[in-house]
């Protein structure tokens, strides 16, 4: 087995040299043939000179320096599209997590294909932060129906075949499990160490909760619909267009058999706004049903994922 440490870094100089010392300590005494990718994603203080100094000095680390600062889950995918391991590990670079906790995770990526940290007892904030992650997570399970405690948790295991064939937007890094869980792989969760943060200053706050929640609808559309768009949009706007045609329907006999007029009521604009959105909405569906067949095409990707084949 070959391992790849994927750690982003964006402006923790205080903290890469006794982050690479933990690691090498750890790592050295596995006694597995290792490689570290450091992404310094466009970091604006020393981090990127201390990086270069360690990787002048050991031949098994790569550092990957982004042109400007693209966030966290892009650096992952930078770091995903470099590393050559069987397995890629992630985890922070800001001594939150405990490289010690990585032979436990190795143990058991033996038997599948994603293990995942779960910081049970977490050194951050109560409202700012574990408030919200408990929420999101809780949320997270619901919807995506793939039980974690801690979707949030940098220090994660991978095969190396689960991120290859994945492509990260937004601040997808979190929803790894959820979308490869749709290639159906085997999951396993680990308690892990989790400490404050000591030096340098944490880059998110509460703001972050609003993008997680706005990409989960975007893996849970993903997730069931990707490939039949008109199947999430279809019944809703069905459902809409025979409500707008039944009142449509009754307001037309009114006028019609009882010589009412219903040009001034509110529920003519009612019946004919619902119609409307029907059509929308079908119509949005069969655009979607459209790009599907472009998007899939185009990459010449599949709707599904083979394991392996068996036989010539
Ligand atoms: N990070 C990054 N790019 C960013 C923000 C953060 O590479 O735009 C890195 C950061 O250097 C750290 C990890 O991602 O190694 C986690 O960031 P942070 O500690 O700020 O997040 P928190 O632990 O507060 O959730
Ligand atoms: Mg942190």
């Amino acid at each position: 087995m070959t391992v790849s440490i994927v750690i982003p870094l964006y402006n923790e100089e205080d903290n890469v040299d006794i982050l690479h010392q933990r690691l090498r300590e750890t790592l050295d005494r596995l006694g597995l043939e290792y490689e570290i990718l450091y992404v310094d994603d466009g970091s604006s203080d020393r981090t990127l000179a201390i990086l270069e100094e360690i990787q002048a000095k050991d031949k098994r680390i790569v550092v990957l320096s982004l042109r400007r600062n693209f966030g966290q889950t892009a650096a992952f995918a930078a770091g995903f599209d470099f590393a050559r391991g069987d397995v890629v590990v992630t985890m922070d670079g800001d001594l939150q997590n405990d490289p010690k906790d990585i032979p436990k995770l190795l143990e058991l990526i033996k038997d599948n294909d994603l293990v995942s940290g779960w910081r049970r007892k977490r050194k951050d904030a109560f409202f700012t932060r574990r408030l919200p992650s408990i929420l999101a997570n809780w949320m997270i399970s619901r919807v995506t129906g793939v039980k974690l405690h801690d979707y949030g948790c940098s220090l994660k295991a991978y095969r190396r075949d689960v991120i290859k064939n994945l492509k990260l937007y937004g601040e997808m890094h979190r929803f790894i499990p959820a979308v490869a869980s749709w290639y159906g792989v085997r999951m396993a969760e680990v308690e892990t160490t989790h400490y404050p943060r000591v030096r340098g200053k944490s880059k998110y706050g509460l703001s972050r909760t609003i993008k997680v929640l706005l990409d989960l609808i975007t893996v849970k559309f993903l997730q069931s619909f990707s490939t039949k768009p008109l199947q999430f949009f279809g019944p809703i706007g069905l459902l809409s267009g025979a409500l707008g045609f039944l009142v449509s329907l009754y307001l037309s006999i009114e006028k019609i058999f009882f010589g009412k007029p219903i040009g001034g009521r509110p529920l003519l604009l009612l019946g004919a706004l619902l119609i409307i959105v029907g059509i929308q909405l079908i119509g949005m569906g069969l655009l979607g049903e459209m790009l599907v067949r472009v998007y899939h095409e185009s990459q010449r990707k599949p709707i599904y994922v083979i394991k392996k084949v068996i036989g010539p």
